[in-house]
């Protein structure tokens, strides 16, 4: 008699820890999307903090915002976009604005975009990129994975051609976005400039057309929103420096699986944004990589520490980068 209820006992446990209250709080994030979706900012570093942005605001409401995320070491674009779609330093990628500007890149690279690998695991999947600088299209996604790739002009038409894009029915598995127009007033007008800061209002006005859009084609159900800049601006304007206005940048994360107001952890780079996206499409990510999952981004993650191995010598020129930042903060 002892044993039967013992037996009882043990299957009301197991039916407890398997309720489906327990489950759907436990969701996993590991391939939990259809969907990643990168708009990604240029220049507008961590600046989305100070300017009038209630798109950005209503959309990451209960998702995870990071306006401190690092960036490359050298704070120019290519660097930058290079890093945040190969999740490698540009240390190991190796672009350049020339060289994105020169050379045409395949899918045979030694570090390719997160673009080939969702095409090896997905191969029929829907990919896209539609961007404002043409050097992100031709010289650093692949030109041999069957990506979508519009280049319409300014970051108007960009979001033009995005809304007619998702409304005539695309669903990609990934997509990224590029707006350039804060980059062009930051490099005129420099970071504390009003006339910055409305174009970044400008833009936000863009994200909530593109994600309202989204919304509106039921790609926000299983779809992960990234918002990420590549590098910010100095006072004066221009870039590639080490000064804290150039290497802070904005990350934020919005989607089913995010912690809501989760707080990404101090060692968070915009090349984390490789990571997440493979991470949420349920794809193992390349041994190489040296971006991983934040702290406190995803409820079911506990967050990584970076892969060092992977990049010693990156990992020393951050560490004295960030010094120098810190100095440049001082003085
Ligand atoms: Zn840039």
């Amino acid at each position: 008699m002892k044993k039967i209820i013992c037996v009882l006992l043990s299957v009301l446990l197991a039916a407890l820890c398997v309720s489906p209250a327990f489950a759907a709080e436990a969701e996993e994030t590991f391939g939990a999307y259809d969907h990643v979706f990168i708009i990604g900012v240029d220049g507008a570093g961590r600046f989305f903090k100070d300017a009038d942005t209630p798109n950005f605001d209503r959309i990451f409401e209960n998702g995870a915002v990071d306006y401190t995320a690092r960036a490359e070491t050298v704070t120019v674009s290519a660097q930058n976009w290079g890093s945040i779609l190969t999740g490698v330093s540009y240390m190991r990628h190796k672009l350049t604005n020339d060289i994105t500007g020169e050379k045409e890149r395949a899918s045979d690279t030694e570090f390719p975009t997160i673009f080939t690998y969702v095409r090896q695991a997905f191969p029929d999947a829907e990919l896209a990129s539609i961007v404002n600088w043409g050097n992100i299209s031709s010289g650093i996604i692949e030109n041999d994975i069957n990506v979508t790739k519009l280049y319409p002009g300014d970051d108007e038409a960009v979001t033009n051609a995005t809304c007619d894009y998702f409304n005539a029915g695309n669903a990609p598995a990934l997509f990224f976005l590029q707006f350039d127009s804060v980059d062009h007033v930051g490099h005129g007008d420099g970071s504390k400039a009003e006339s910055f800061f409305k174009q970044i209002e400008t833009v936000d006005g863009y994200i909530g057309r593109i994600y309202d859009t989204l919304e509106a084609n039921g790609l926000m159900e299983n779809g992960l929103f990234i918002v990420v800049a590549d590098h910010g601006h100095t006072i004066a304007g221009g870039h590639g420096g080490l000064t804290m206005r150039e290497t802070n940048v904005t990350l934020a994360v919005a989607g089913k699986t995010v912690k809501a107001g989760g707080k990404m952890d101090l060692d968070t780079r915009n090349r984390d944004v490789a990571a997440i996206a493979l991470y949420a499409l349920g794809i193992e990510r390349p041994e190489h990589m040296s971006a991983r999952l934040p702290a406190n981004l995803f409820k079911d993650v506990i967050g990584e520490l970076r892969p060092v191995k992977n990049e010693l010598l990156d990992n020393l020129v951050s560490k004295l980068a960030w010094l120098i930042t810190l100095c440049t903060a001082l003085f």
